[in-house]
């Protein structure tokens, strides 16, 4: 059986993950407080719903606790948000993924027990800072404070030169993952792979090692 969402909040961000959610076949049920917007999704979601999230009867109307999974995309009304994902927490839906606006608003969200918060805004910030600092740097997935997963693009100045060569897992303590090359990709590259202008090397390992081979090697 196809996963049900439903998709409360149709601002940028909700309404990108709908249309998303959407493409990749899944049931879709978008709701909004706004008229408008409603009917904006009335021809693209499953089923399109005007509905106050916040108040515990309309909610339970939508049969959200038959629903696998909900996202909170309220982002401006941090009050809504907080009562929606309380109600939602109450009523005993799944599974509940909720867009935060700030470090505080967080906090408060993962108190009342939402499954997952996301911050867009700050972590699409954090990952353009680090492109932008480094042109090497194409991606970058933290995984804790410590340790990321990063692409990195190599030049000239490991044409032609194998990972032993470089001692990547040796000199910088970090791993090669995979190697991108054009439309092909190398997972678990073999030791005496040879790396390419162009290639994408993603790379896992704690930030300061990552950055010490970035400085080093590309
Ligand atoms: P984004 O930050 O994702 O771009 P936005 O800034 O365009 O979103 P927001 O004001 O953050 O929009 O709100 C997202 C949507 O949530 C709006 O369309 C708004 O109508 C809806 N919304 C706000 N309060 C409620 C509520 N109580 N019940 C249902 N929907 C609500
Ligand atoms: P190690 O214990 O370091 O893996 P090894 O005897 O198994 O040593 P090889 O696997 O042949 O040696 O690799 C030699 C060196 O090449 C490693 O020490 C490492 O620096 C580098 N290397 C090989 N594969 C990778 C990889 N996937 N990522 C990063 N570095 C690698
Ligand atoms: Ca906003």
């Amino acid at each position: 059986m196809k996963k049900q969402f439903a998709v409360i909040g149709l601002g940028r961000f909700g309404s990108s993950i709908v249309k998303e959610l959407v493409d990749q076949g899944m049931q879709v049920l978008a709701v909004d407080i706004n008229e408008d917007k409603v009917n904006e999704f009335a021809g693209i979601a499953t089923h399109a719903a005007i509905a106050d999230t916040t108040d515990e009867n309309t909610l339970r109307s939508l049969g959200i606790r038959n629903f696998d999974h909900v996202i909170v995309a309220i982002g401006d009304n941090i009050q809504s948000s907080i009562l929606t994902t309380l109600m939602l927490v109450e009523i005993g839906v799944s599974h509940i993924t909720v867009k935060a606006q700030n470090d505080y608003h967080e906090k408060v969200l993962n108190k009342i027990g939402a499954d997952k918060v996301v911050h867009p805004e700050r972590d699409m910030g954090i990952r353009i800072a680090h492109n932008i600092v480094s042109k090497n740097v194409l991606d970058y997935l933290e995984l804790s404070d410590e340790y990321s997963i990063v692409e990195l693009q190599a030049g000239p100045q490991v044409h032609g030169k194998t990972l032993i060569e470089l001692d990547v897992r040796a000199a910088y303590g970090c791993n090669v993952m995979a190697v991108k090359r054009g439309d092909d990709i190398h997972v678990s590259p073999a030791a005496d792979e040879a790396l390419y202008t162009g290639d994408v090397i993603i790379v896992i390992g704690a930030d300061r090692d990552i950055t010490r081979m970035e400085l080093d090697l590309f």
